[in-house]
């Protein structure tokens, strides 16, 4: 195992010091001491309870009680249609249209516990669906809706059903062929004429009331349904319960340092964790303001609803920030971003090259964060106060421990009568864990128990990503455990490699894989699409080989293939196991959240 270079450590990139700004930010004053002295009951302070004593409840926090206090006039949800038509919703117009809903879910006769599947594009009745479902105590689930029959199939018969609303165009498209082959599928609500199997969403939330009183909430219940992306495999649904919110809350207050006169934007869909977590839950129940966008990614187009909606706070992805350093860098110069604070990223390695861009051109520090479906919220992070290392993914947040775990043959954590070990050096590379016990902690992978109990050993959640720590705590991605290449008795991460080929002024995106070779074991090979006008030749193909030979020596690719595009997830991963299924000529795997299938 070659331990990492310290002069490769940083790709020569220097840390980024945070200013004074952010330091006085009112949630971060204390920060030194709050972090010392923080455990979850901190965090349960923060947030006021049902009223009673009640319980905890997600949408009580995140809705009524702003509703009911100085925020109730205040705007919640603004809503951009693909037209770039606005629909402002203030906390009391959530309280009233959420509890509507909950009412219309309660009239029907679906509980506690219930599944609520939504398929929407990003419109008001999405987050309507999701809130009123949590008032109502009910599990919400909610589906990308580019995903075609067969993934919404699967995702609704393994989450038992029992609601899903949708639109007609999507009923018609996607569900009306599949619907009888979900037994357990009750109602279909739709938005827009109702047809034949549905039913009309307005006409129902127009006959019941807006008064909801939200039942006794045990915090341990469940209440999110969340698919993880399928980057590796066939998706699993993890299981998340109303106590996740305290993470949710505390992790956007140190992640995110989110206020009530925020502007928050998150990028991500719903439909993956991200967009639920962080594009519903933890701003709202911040008391922020959230902005939607129905449209996908555009360059200009999200320029524009940075600038006009003055968007303080904005999280995205490092494949939207590596489809914005493909734009001429005048397009950012042409808006105003004064309102910026700055931007967090999630969901894959983030390159060292986007942060220095992000300094460069935007002006603005880009603070990565590490989590996963499983973990709920934010994990480790580039937290606001603290120094950015450009290509590392930060340290671990208030309230979580994180450790290395000491790797067998297999890649993953060595696990001996139960017990693992947990070295302490700098610089160790190993399986990426978790002490249980922090709120949002999926309660389980639904009806796969056994895959449930894989995850955990010796009081950690094994996470499935290797990873090292510098002298200063400071955590650096190396790959998935299935994704590490061992290359003549190296070990390799893709992500290095990765970053370092994006430095090269023709690349925009880099896959990097394992070639199994007789002598070598692998060899590492890259998949690499060019910057727009760019033309692929051997030329060129040598020039790149060359450079990154410079910069990583052995760890260089053998072979580069260019690709106008590389396979995506919906959820915007690079798809290594794909880009490897198709070299070798094996079984591609579940494909379902492979963006442009169906
Ligand atoms: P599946 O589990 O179905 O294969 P997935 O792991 O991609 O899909 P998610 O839960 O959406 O599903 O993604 C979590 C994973 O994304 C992490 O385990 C990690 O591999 C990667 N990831 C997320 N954030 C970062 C980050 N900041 N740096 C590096 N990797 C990240
Ligand atoms: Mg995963």
């Amino acid at each position: 195992m070659k331990p990492p270079a310290e002069d490769r450590e940083l790709h020569g990139h220097p840390p980024i010091h945070k200013t004074r700004e952010f330091a006085v930010s009112p949630n971060l004053q204390s920060y030194p001491d709050t972090y010392k002295s923080f455990d979850w009951d901190v965090a349960r302070d923060w947030l006021s309870g049902l009223p009673g004593g009640r319980g905890l409840n997600i949408a009580h926090e995140a809705v009524d009680r702003h509703a009911d206090g100085p925020l109730a006039d205040k705007l919640a949800i603004r809503c951009v249609d693909r037209t770039g038509a606005v629909t402002d919703i203030n906390y009391t117009e959530l309280k009233a249209a959420t509890g509507r809903f909950a009412n219309v879910l309660r009239r029907l006769g679906v509980g506690s516990g219930d599944r609520v599947f939504s398929l929407l594009g990003r419109i008001p009745e999405l987050y309507v669906t999701a809130l009123g479902t949590l008032k109502n105590t009910s599990v919400f689930s909610p589906l990308f809706p580019a995903f075609g029959p067969e993934p919404i199939h699967d995702r609704l018969v393994l989450g038992d059903a029992r609601v899903l609303v949708t639109s007609t165009e999507l009923y018609t498209r996607k569900i009306a062929r599949i619907r009888d082959r979900i037994p357990s599928l009750e109602h279909v609500l739709v938005v827009g004429e109702p047809v034949e199997g549905t039913e009309d969403l307005e006409q129902l939330m127009f006959e019941v009331d807006e008064d909801f009183e939200i039942p006794d909430t045990d915090p341990e219940s469940m209440a999110l349904l969340h698919f993880t992306s399928g980057t590796t495999g066939k998706p699993k649904g993890a299981v998340h319960v109303h106590e996740a919110l305290l993470a949710h809350y505390a992790s956007a207050r140190y992640a995110l340092d989110l206020h009530p006169d925020d502007v928050f934007w998150c990028t991500a869909d719903p439909g993956w964790v991200t967009g639920t977590s962080y594009g519903i839950i933890a701003p709202l129940a911040h008391g922020a303001t959230l902005l939607t966008d129905a449209a996908e990614f555009d360059a200009k187009r999200w320029y524009r609803m940075l600038a006009d909606n003055r968007v303080s706070v904005w999280y995205t992805a490092p494949t939207a920030i590596r489809m914005l350093m493909r734009q001429n860098p005048e397009l950012a110069a042409r808006h105003d971003l004064s309102a910026l604070r700055f931007v967090a990223s999630v969901g894959e390695p983030l390159n060292p090259e986007a942060v220095v861009w992000g300094q460069r051109v935007l002006g603005l520090p880009i603070h990565d964060n590490w989590w996963q479906t499983e973990t709920g919220a934010i994990m480790i992070s580039n937290y606001v106060a603290m120094d950015i290392r450009p290509g590392s993914m930060g340290r671990p947040l208030p309230g979580v421990e994180a450790g290395l775990l000491r790797r067998g043959e297999d890649g993953r954590a060595l696990v001996t009568d139960g017990r693992v070990e947990v070295p302490t050096e700098a610089d160790q590379i190993g399986e990426l864990a978790l002490r249980t016990g922090w709120p949002s902690m999926f309660r389980g992978y639904l009806h796969e128990p056994r895959r449930y109990e894989h995850c955990f050993a010796d009081g950690w959640y094994l996470s499935g990503d290797v990873a090292r720590r510098d002298a200063d705590g400071y955590y650096w991605f190396v790959a998935r455990a299935d994704d590490v290449i061992k290359s003549a008795g190296h070990l390799i991460g893709p992500f290095e490699v990765e970053s370092v080929l994006m430095e090269h002024p023709a690349v925009a995106e880099a896959g990097v894989i394992g070639k199994p070779d007789p002598v070598a074991g692998n060899l590492v090979k890259a998949f690499v699409s060019l910057r727009p006008g760019v033309e692929p030749d051997d030329q060129l193909r040598l020039d790149v080989m060359g450079f990154a030979r410079k910069r990583l020596g052995g760890l260089a690719p053998k072979e580069i293939t260019f690709q106008a595009n590389l396979p995506h997830t919906r959820s915007g991963k690079v798809m290594r196991r794909l880009l490897k299924a198709r070299e070798l000529g094996l079984a591609e795997g579940d494909l379902s959240t492979l963006e442009g299938s169906s």
